[in-house]
């Protein structure tokens, strides 16, 4: 049970595996208004990052849960580094299903609402373990803008980009569901860039050390194409963000 391996080689050099920043991240954590003491659970932790700075700096506590066992990894060594390995704890596992035993008072999945098959399943799954009054955040893709031609539409439809809604539309949803969205942090193009062409150098370094892997190829196909691509498509038109909810 893991992450396919080609993430972690686009990804080794991340602390955060998604289109926000340090900055935003602190930002958000500050934004909830929650006291010191709070509980978090957050399914796909990826490396941790957002579980051990607000435990450095918001004194919450939290379990994550990833199935990269190099994440996973990532996240303790980040827990040690940073001082909070008393109040973070990251478990290796499949987060689809999974159910905190003690209710907390914040449920996060960012940027891997697939564990519930979508966002309906993803608040569903959360909602398990939500004390009554708790907050949910959700991080997910939407449409910033509609792709105008024909390539780029293309490139988006054959992607995992193909179903997305626009804001009004995702928060919508939420509201649809029976949620209050009570905060939102959103990506932009510059934090964008530290998330996507923050793997370019990634992958050139890897080639280099790594040339003949036998993933060689596919990363050497993808360093030649992705820029251009990502320039022509998700950096125009895609957005990303984490939306706080409450239920109503
Ligand atoms: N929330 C983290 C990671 C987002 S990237 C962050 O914002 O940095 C998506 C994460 O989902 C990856 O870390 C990947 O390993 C994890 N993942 C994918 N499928 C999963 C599953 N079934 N169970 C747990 N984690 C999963």
């Amino acid at each position: 049970m893991d992450l396919p391996r080609i993430f972690t080689i686009r990804e080794s050099s991340h602390r955060i595996h998604n289109p926000l920043t340090a900055n935003k991240y602190a930002a958000l954590g500050e934004s909830l208004r929650l006291s010191p003491g709070t509980r978090v659970l957050d399914l796909a932790s990826g490396s941790g990052e957002m579980l051990c700075t607000w435990a450095r700096d918001l004194g919450f506590t939290g379990t994550g849960v990833d199935i990269s066992t190099m994440f996973t990894q990532q996240a303790r060594d980040r827990a040690i580094e940073l001082g909070v390995v008393d109040r973070v704890e990251f478990i290796h596992g499949d987060a689809a299903g999974y159910v905190a035993k003690q209710r907390v008072d914040v449920a996060a999945c960012i940027g891997a609402t697939w564990i519930g098959d979508g966002v309906p399943g993803a608040i569903e799954l959360l909602d398990r373990s939500l004390r009554p009054g708790g907050m949910m955040l959700i991080g997910e893709p939407y449409w910033r803008r509609t792709p105008p031609d024909e390539q780029t539409a293309e490139d988006f439809s054959a992607s995992a980009f193909a179903d997305l809604l626009g804001l009004p539309d995702l928060l919508g949803q939420f509201q649809d569901l029976g949620y209050d969205v009570v905060e939102m942090m959103l990506a932009d193009q510059d934090s964008w860039d530290r998330y996507t062409a923050a793997q370019w150098l990634t992958m050139r370094r890897w080639l280099d050390e790594n040339p003949d892997d036998e993933l060689a190829p596919q990363v050497r196909e993808e360093l030649a194409t992705e820029p251009v691509r990502y320039v022509r498509g998700i950096r125009e038109y895609l957005g990303w963000g984490v939306f706080a909810l409450m239920k109503r």
